[in-house]
């Protein structure tokens, strides 16, 4: 797809690692995404191949064995492999969040021990602030890990961890009750390792099972029981109590970034099947692009994937030159998310019938799309987020 989704400035490195993954997505991704989804089957052989071109180490730093990488190069990359499979570019969003985060708030020990294991996907995060009973409120978190000398007990229950038993390092957000007044400052990040699996993989900490969904198959997304775990305080991110709420929000951010790569992805995709198709099928003899409601919808949707592109690489980029960037994040991840549902939603009408068959791709997409209208937070609490950024930044005199 030569023309949208293009992005100025890039330097050559960026330029290559993206014609490699390109590459890689058309020939080891889009032929099997159908088959694995349907079978709901991990993509072992995929994921093998990506710890081979070195994307779990892509944003480490060098010198912890990783590309060095920036969010930007990171992000480009998460849209072609959305395009190709989404649940592909699950396997390694939050393993990057992971990584970011023990990157920017690790102690140098933590640094040293994850980051380059990590950097060759020998070690894989997940992330867990979710509950049973809360995402979007992350600061009413129940689950407890109380300190006891060197370690602390862990009891509680979290809920939709992305690889949660694919992944053998979990980056677990808990209530440790600092004293502080406001909520979010009684919060801790620890770093959970665990093995992989299913069941009680540790004394205290069960993984029940994959939860069953609509879409995003393939990448298992689980519940995580903690009854009595215990953990070593030298596993609290950074050394200190009480900053979890701001460690997980610095790497949703950057979370957000790649959520909204991820809908420029599928957009993409959802694109080029409906100009495709809508050259070869043919009423009233003529092709049906050649029919100016279906022309007009193949603008509009170009035009969404182009807006939500420049958006996305706009907030990648504010990141990456070290400034706060909530607001443009936020407005990345809500614009992309809404209008990937919306251009995915016009590529299944341009298919006809033929779109409602698990023989199209579109099918899948139309079931992963929804995803991103939640994960990494909702478009009501991006709205949220955005207004709030704009009225401390316009604030009336
Ligand atoms: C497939 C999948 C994978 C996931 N992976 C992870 C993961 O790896 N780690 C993790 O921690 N979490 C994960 N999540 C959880 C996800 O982040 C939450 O589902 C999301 O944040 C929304 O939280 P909730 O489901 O509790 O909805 P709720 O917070 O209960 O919200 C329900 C509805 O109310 C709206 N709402 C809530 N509060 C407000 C408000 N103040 N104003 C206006 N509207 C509001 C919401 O927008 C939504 O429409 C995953 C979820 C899914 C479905």
């Amino acid at each position: 797809m030569a023309r949208l989704a293009q992005t100025a400035g890039l330097t050559d490195i960026q330029r290559e690692i993206l014609a490699t993954v390109k590459d890689f997505v058309d020939k080891e991704i889009i032929p099997h995404a159908q088959a694995l989804e349907h079978a709901d089957a991990y993509p072992t052989d995929i994921v093998a191949g990506m710890r081979e071109m070195g994307l779990f180490g892509l944003t480490i730093p060098e010198e912890y064995g990783g590309l060095g990488e920036s969010l930007l190069t990171y992000a480009l990359v998460v849209e072609q492999i959305a395009r190709g499979w989404m649940s592909v570019s699950g396997v390694i969003n939050t393993h990057f969040i992971v990584a970011h985060m023990v990157k920017q708030h690790g102690t140098e020990d933590q640094k040293q021990h994850y980051l380059p294991k990590m950097a060759t996907g020998e070690i894989r995060g997940a992330f867990s602030m979710s509950e049973p009973d809360l995402g979007s409120d992350v600061a009413a978190i129940k689950t407890r890990a109380r300190r006891d000398g060197d370690t602390y007990t862990v009891d509680g229950a979290k809920m939709w961890l992305t690889n949660g038993g694919s992944s053998n390092l979990i980056a677990l957000l808990a209530r440790t009750d600092e004293g502080a007044e406001k909520p979010h400052q009684n919060l801790t990040t620890f770093l959970v390792d665990k093995p992989e699996g299913f069941g009680e993989v540790a004394p205290g900490l069960t993984i029940p099972g994959k939860i069953e969904k609509m879409g995003y198959k393939g990448v298992d997304t689980t519940e995580a029981v903690f009854d009595g775990y215990r953990i070593g305080a030298d596993k609290v991110l950074g050394g200190a109590a009480g900053k979890g709420f701001a460690h997980m929000m610095d790497g949703v951010e950057v979370g957000r970034v790649n959520v909204a790569a991820r809908a420029c992805g599928i957009a993409i995709r959802a694109f080029e099947l409906a100009v495709d198709y809508a050259q070869q099928r043919r009423t009233f003899g003529k092709p049906i692009a050649e029919h100016q409601a279906i022309a007009f919808k193949l603008a509009e949707m170009a035009t969404k994937v182009e807006a939500a592109h420049l958006m996305m690489v706009n907030a990648a980029r504010l990141k990456d030159s070290g400034q706060r960037n909530d607001v443009e994040a936020g407005m990345a991840k809500l614009l992309a998310s809404e209008y990937c549902a919306e251009v995915t939603q016009e590529s299944f009408r341009i298919h006809g019938g033929y779109g409602y068959s698990k023989e199209y791709e579109i099918e899948r997409l139309m079931r992963e799309a929804p995803f991103l209208l939640i994960g990494e937070g909702t478009s009501e609490i991006q709205k949220t987020i955005i207004s709030r950024g704009l009225l401390r930044e316009y604030r009336a005199r």
